[in-house]
C-alpha cells in the first residue's frame, strides 16, 4: 500500500482553488493517472466543490478544500462504525 505524497494532496487543493500552474497540473495529472486512491480523492473534491458552487452563489470560503479534506478520514471512519453496528 503506498502512501499518498502531502505535495500531490496540496497540488489537488490548489488546482481546485484554481491556483495552480501549467507544469503543477501536468504533475498533478500524471499522478492523478497512476494512483486509483489520489484519483478518487480528486473526484470526491471536485464534486464537493462543483455541489457547493451549484447550490449557493456565496464563494467557497478560502480554506474550504482544506477543511473538506480533513474531514474525509473522519467521514470513512464513520462509516466504517456503522457497519459494525448493523
Ligand atoms: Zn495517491
Amino acid at each position: 500500500m503506498n502512501a499518498c505524497p502531502e505535495n500531490i494532496i496540496q497540488l489537488m487543493n490548489h488546482h481546485l482553488d484554481g491556483d495552480t500552474s501549467p507544469s503543477e497540473e501536468q504533475q498533478l495529472k500524471e499522478y492523478l493517472e497512476s494512483c486509483e486512491d489520489c484519483r478518487e480523492q480528486y473526484q470526491a473534491l471536485s464534486k464537493t466543490v462543483a455541489f457547493i458552487q451549484s447550490v449557493s452563489h456565496i464563494q467557497a470560503p478560502p480554506n474550504f478544500v482544506q477543511t473538506t479534506m480533513e474531514r474525509l478520514p473522519k467521514e470513512k471512519q464513520r462509516a466504517g462504525v456503522q457497519r459494525w453496528l448493523r
